[in-house]
């Protein structure tokens, strides 16, 4: 406890937006920063399909959160229930109240219980898993062992969902281990859009890729009700049309939506995501709000990989601000490192029009599945992340 109610920079929600962007606005000499944060423990989420695949102990993908937040940065072991924008105050939940000059958002997403109810009751049987929602532990298990000609089915949701090309990750790394054990498994992505990432290229290279691994894949169709007790659930195309689809496992990504109090506050657009204009990151209408990550209405598709350019942009236009300086553009890039076997992966770079990018050497195929890739996003990236993304540096 600081005993502190006023703050120069005041944070809402330490994952990846809310520490990176306190470490580089430490970097830039903002002093008094403050993030407000219940979790006690801070996880990588990169690292969370590895562990559901058996290639990474849940412990590598954890620290405590007072580990992660930069020094000389205020901790409030919190959680926001509501922000008045007029007055500059935040309320919490333990009933205190602290004011800001600037205040930045990135508390991320929330299942949509109420678009698909029973989440949590589906979750709390033996044959539902998912990374998304902390049971990338259950996912392993789940996957190792379940039996020959079994049924399994993986699930994307409609937008906002976290780097929606790693729901699909879990579908591939699962095939590979099931055909490595000789096993032959009857395997469904339901896909609540036509396209999968709405990029022509990474589309096209996707769709191959679960030909090959036999997958029958539904697309524009919405997980529409979960019975857990029959292992069962139902789906609805856009045309109206419902089917039941029996599983042995299944991996659930649901629909997602921002926090209810961020609506509730005036502050949020479609789906509860924080309303700020995406190039700027600035709020529309609050000049001295801020959000990023995958809470905000970015539009792009939200990922840690486009958070670090967030990140930089949202720090360098609120000292613009501040100064009277010009402001700088994110352009909505982001990723999508796809696992297309075991050891293969496509790094999925694209911005917000679609258009693929490339941070590779331009005589390299950006498309082309690869091995070091892998073990970049595997080994490299979490070190990068721990030593130098949280601390402001990269
Ligand atoms: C399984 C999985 C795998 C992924 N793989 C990749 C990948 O390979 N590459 C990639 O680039 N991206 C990946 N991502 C996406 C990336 O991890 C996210 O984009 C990133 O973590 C988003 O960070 P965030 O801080 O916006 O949200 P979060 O990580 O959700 O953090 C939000 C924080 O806000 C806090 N909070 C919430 N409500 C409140 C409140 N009321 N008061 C105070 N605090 C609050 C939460 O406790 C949380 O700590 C993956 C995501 C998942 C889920």
């Amino acid at each position: 406890m600081s005993g502190k109610s006023h703050f120069d920079v005041l944070i809402v929600g330490g994952g990846n937006a809310g520490i990176s962007a306190a470490g580089r606005l430490m970097r830039q000499g903002v002093k008094d920063v403050a993030v407000i944060e219940p979790q006690k423990v801070h996880t990588y989420r990169p690292l969370l399909p590895y562990v559901g695949a058996g290639e990474a102990p849940l412990r590598s993908a954890e620290r405590t959160q007072r580990s992660v937040t930069p020094r000389g940065c205020t901790w409030l072991e919190d959680t926001v229930v509501a922000v008045d924008a007029r007055l500059r105050e935040v309320r919490c939940a333990s009933g205190l109240v602290y004011t800001y000059d600037d205040l930045v958002l990135g508390t991320g997403l929330v299942p949509d219980t109420a678009a698909l109810p029973g989440v949590y009751d589906a979750l709390a049987t033996s044959s539902v898993a998912s990374n998304y929602l902390d049971r990338a532990e259950k996912t392993w298990a789940s996957v190792q062992s379940l039996h020959d000609g079994g049924k399994a089915v993986f699930t994307v949701p409609r937008p906002p969902v976290s780097c929606t090309g790693t729901t699909i990750k879990p579908l591939f790394l699962a095939a590979d281990h099931w055909k490595r054990h000789g096993r032959k498994m009857d395997i469904t992505l339901v896909v609540d859009r036509r396209e999968i990432l709405g990029v022509p290229d990474l589309d096209s290279l996707l769709f191959d890729e679960l030909s090959e691994w036999g997958v029958r894949v539904l697309r524009g169709t919405a997980v529409s009700e979960l019975h857990p007790g029959e292992q069962a659930i139902t789906v609805t195309a856009a045309d109206g049309g419902t089917e039941r689809l029996d599983y042995d496992f299944l991996h659930l990504v649901p629909p997602y939506r921002g926090h209810t109090w961020v609506e509730e506050s005036g502050l949020a657009t479609a789906h509860g995501l924080v309303d700020i204009d995406p190039h700027t990151l600035q709020h529309k209408i609050f000049a001295n709000i801020w959000a990023l990550g995958d809470g905000a209405a970015v539009e792009t598709d939200p990922s840690g990989g486009g958070l670090r350019k967030q990140a930089s942009v949202m720090v360098s236009n609120l000292l613009a601000v501040r100064s009277g300086g010009q402001t700088t553009n994110y352009e909505g890039y982001t990723v999508a490192p796809i696992a297309v076997g075991r050891h293969t992966l496509v790094l999925g770079e694209y911005d917000r029009s679609g258009a693929v990018m490339s941070s590779l050497p331009s005589f390299m195929d950006a498309l082309k599945p690869r091995r070091w890739a892998w073990a970049f996003d595997r080994f490299v990236l979490p070190v990068v992340y721990w030593r130098l993304i949280l601390k402001g540096l990269a």
